[in-house]
């Protein structure tokens, strides 16, 4: 059996979207910028794309830029407030310890440029609470910047509340929305954001391509010069069929979300039950406030590594961590910031699902899983000191 489990990472295009980017880039090549009847029949489908995303977001189609996708979009925003506070001189950031490394990586790179850098802690639940956000908001901060949904371990964040909090501060508030757009209603007013990023290939658009809704009059900058594409706050020619191939998935993610919602969710009850069966383990990260199609647990005395080459060879197409740290030997900063100890962090599978999931693909997966542990156990050489007692369980049973 194969199981594509790894939805977090990135999805499958929808069809709907990929005969959008094929219908778009066969038939309207021209390019937008050109005044010729090509260049302006790709101009106005640029136009009615921009005003069907902002009309999902609950905004007005010219606080939506068309970026590269997520990475530049947190990018954008972040040094956008960044710049604007330091000429005001205030350069105070605050932020949490959960955040994609496209957000922290960047705040890592101001903290060299003199700003300092609050990164608020996340609790066992892997959610940070408004107060302590309430708390930070001294009069030289510049920005706040709060994920909607966690890519790890999905949690959800109060962001309605850290919204409120910033406008009445008149504080700039930006949040990765990437997890959460095309998986959970995402209104921009509702939340009081300033700036939110989205990315296509994260709700079964394609890879490369994404958008930032700033809102009217929030201070932006380019980070990539040249042309005056996206009102001069974003050059390069524009990559229309990637566009429409993205608001199509949009589109059609936001028209089938309950439904989608409803069925993802039944589908992870059922995989974290049949999960939390096997000896010494914990699901990472709230139990309820977090995305339909998220789980994540740890397992004792297993290297997540070797865990994901065992159910690679059965066919399913897992993680551990985020896809960015796999690359290198550091625990996830994600489960660190929520108390797990680096031996048991290192244990640690994402599966994350969505309604193209079956309960025969759920079933196997427990079965695959089940089997992968105790394969990676027989031959840990920590697994055999926990159950000779030279070292403690950090999960009983
Ligand atoms: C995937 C992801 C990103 C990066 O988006 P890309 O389009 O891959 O650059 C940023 N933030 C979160 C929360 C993500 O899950």
């Amino acid at each position: 059996m194969y199981v594509y489990a790894d939805n977090a990472a990135t999805t499958k295009m929808r069809p709907s979207a990929l005969a959008a980017y094929c219908e778009t880039a066969k038939r309207f090549y021209g390019n937008p910028s050109s005044l010729h009847g090509e260049g302006q029949r790709a101009k106005a489908l640029l136009t009615d794309y921009r005003g069907k995303i902002s009309e999902i977001l609950g905004c007005k189609a010219g606080e939506i830029y068309f970026t590269s996708g997520g990475s530049e979009a947190d990018n954008q925003a972040v040094y956008s407030a960044a710049r604007y506070g330091k000429a005001k001189g205030k350069t105070k950031i605050v932020s949490t310890a959960i955040e994609h490394h496209a957000v922290l990586h960047a705040l890592k790179r101001l903290e060299g440029e003199g700003f300092s850098v609050v990164l608020l802690p996340v609790g066992e639940r892997g959610i940070v609470s408004s107060e302590d956000v309430a708390r930070e908001l001294t009069p030289d901060v510049c920005l706040v910047s709060v994920m909607l949904a966690n890519n790890e371990i999905g949690t959800l964040q109060p962001v309605r509340e850290i919204g409120a909090l910033c406008r009445k501060r008149g504080v700039l508030f930006h949040t990765d929305a990437v997890q959460a757009v095309g998986h959970i209603p995402v209104d921009v007013n509702e939340i009081c954001v300033d700036y939110l990023s989205l990315s296509a290939h994260k709700f079964g658009g394609p890879k490369g391509v994404g958008a930032l809704y700033a809102r009217a009059g929030a201070p932006l900058f380019p980070l990539i010069e040249g042309g005056a594409q996206e009102r001069g706050k974003r050059a390069g020619t524009e990559d229309l069929p990637a566009v429409a191939a993205m608001t199509a998935a949009l589109c059609e993610a936001a028209e089938n979300m309950p439904q989608a919602n409803e069925k993802t969710l039944a589908l992870r009850e059922r995989l974290i039950d049949g999960l939390l069966k096997i000896p010494h383990c914990a699901l990472n990260g709230d139990r309820e406030k977090r995305l339909a199609g998220n789980i994540n647990i740890c397992f004792e005395g297993v290297e997540g590594e070797a865990l994901l080459l065992h159910l690679d060879d059965m066919g399913v197409c897992a993680s551990s961590g985020s896809a960015c740290t796999s690359g290198s030997l550091d625990p996830s900063h994600v489960l660190l910031a929520i108390g797990r100890k680096h031996e048991v962090a290192h244990g640690s599978l994402r599966l994350t699902l969505n309604e193209d999931n079956t309960e025969e693909e759920i079933d196997y997966l427990i079965k695959a899983v089940k089997e992968a542990v105790e394969r990676v156990r027989g031959m840990s050489c920590f697994w055999r000191d926990l159950q000779e007692g030279r070292k403690k369980f950090t999960f009983e049973t």
